[in-house]
């Protein structure tokens, strides 16, 4: 082995002996003026640290950027512009909460794209209907890979949470794709697996309608339970769920489903875009009772909780609702959960009002300007800028590595009331 350093030093001007004249220089002259100078420098600036709670939130969000769990971008470009990307800049300011110049100011470093398509309460009792959801998710997965592409220079796709922290550490905005309610699956555990294979790493097991899979919570108000939360094929998901890496989303789904996710699930869990039932008695919010199930404690079960910003969701009275109303919100949530379960969720672009002071994607730090004015440390905030939601991703990835080296093998259950794939029997 050669005994060499790796970078060989070079022999320059700097080794050659320091004269006694130019030390005379560096004593009489230069360290009184470095010393001054520096008397100077730490009275203006301190310790360096901007001295406003706004600039200080700036300044942690540079290390710590923000990991919104719900941005409905691809729904924006569908809905605005039929998916027709040459329709839109991103770099210029768009009619909606989201363009790249707003995500650079606002400290937005990685971002859950919510892959959405409407569900349909007239699917049939059995959700049986033919429908075109998962031709329409399809294209809601290339609308986003598109965009990541036209827009490289800022979007990196990620699917495990390695990547994400490796877009964030080369200033990319890491995109990552969540799916919005088990409707799009078409009743088959078949299309989730070929969803994770094109990147979809959390599902919402329902929207606001109900599915073969589980009761959802409705949106203003609960909708007439089917199963009583999860149906026999629904239980079958959640271990799918888990084998293959996809996070188990409790947002939208009914408390039955809730309480009945957590009893099944062997990974981490997410609610990707919640309002606190406690502020709001609406259904699609999350009561306390679930709060509770959340934590690292015995008979609980690990998980983050990202804050819906949607004032007729967080409020009875949405024109009230500004920065200092969410940060009650996540703080109410930090007191039944701990610091380590809380999460930003926005659903900007999905939402048709914004509090007040968060407009748009350029305003996160006003709301951990308002937290640093409550006390929260650069640690507490980076937990919930997205720190919280890496761990909750590493755990689901754990769990999926082991429950597949432990020999679980991709789920042949088929939805019960399907005939489709019942076996025809010809002649060989
Ligand atoms: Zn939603």
């Amino acid at each position: 082995m050669s005994s060499q350093p790796l970078l060989p030093h070079q022999r320059t001007d700097l080794d050659r002996p320091i004269t006694t004249k130019r030390k005379l220089i560096l004593t009489t002259i230069l360290i009184p003026i470095l010393l001054i100078g520096g008397i100077i420098w730490v009275s203006i600036k301190g310790d360096g640290l901007p001295k406003d709670d706004l600039g200080l939130a700036r300044y942690y969000l540079k290390g710590s950027p923000v990991i919104d769990g719900h941005i409905d971008l691809p729904e924006f470009a569908r809905a605005f512009y039929g998916n027709n990307i040459s329709a839109f800049d991103l770099n210029k300011p768009t009619k909606g909460h989201v363009d790249i110049p707003r995500i650079r100011e606002g400290s937005l470093g990685a971002f859950f794209w919510s892959i959405f398509v409407e569900c349909r309460d007239d699917n049939g009792q059995d959700f049986l209907n033919p429908t075109f959801q998962v031709r329409d998710t399809l294209e809601q997965i290339d609308v986003s890979f598109n965009l990541i592409e036209k827009y490289s220079d800022t979007f990196a796709f990620a699917a495990t949470s390695d990547q994400v922290e490796v877009a964030i550490k080369e200033g990319k905005v890491a995109s990552m794709f969540g799916l919005e309610g088990g409707h799009m699956l078409g009743n088959s555990l078949a299309v989730l697996r070929t969803y994770h294979k094109l990147g979809v790493r959390y599902m919402t097991l329902t929207h606001s309608c109900n599915n073969a899979f589980a009761d959802s919570a409705g949106i203003f108000e609960g909708v007439e339970e089917r199963w009583g939360g999860l149906s026999k094929f629904g239980r079958s998901l959640i271990p799918e769920m888990n084998r293959l890496g996809v996070i188990v989303d409790l947002s939208h789904v009914s408390d039955k489903t809730a309480l009945q996710a957590l009893a099944l699930t062997r990974s981490p869990i997410m609610l990707s875009h919640s309002a606190a039932r406690h502020f709001n008695n609406m259904s699609r919010n999350v009561p306390d009772e679930i709060l509770a199930k959340i934590g690292r404690g015995k008979h609980q079960v690990d998980g983050v909780v990202m804050v819906n910003f949607f004032p007729v969701f967080a409020s009875s009275k949405p024109e009230e609702v500004d920065v200092a109303y969410i940060a009650d919100e996540i703080e109410y949530i930090v007191e039944k959960t701990g610091k380590h379960h809380v999460g930003i969720g926005s659903d900007y672009d999905g939402i048709e009002s914004t509090p007040k002071g968060l407009e748009d994607v350029s305003k996160y730090p006003y709301l951990f300007a308002e937290l640093i004015k409550r006390g929260w440390t650069e640690h507490e905030l980076s937990l919930l800028a997205g720190g919280n939601f890496l761990r909750v991703f590493r755990g689901v990835e754990e769990t999926s590595r082991k429950l597949q080296k432990d020999g679980w093998k991709p789920s042949q259950v088929i939805y019960e009331k399907r005939r489709d794939l019942d076996p025809i029997g010809w002649e060989l």
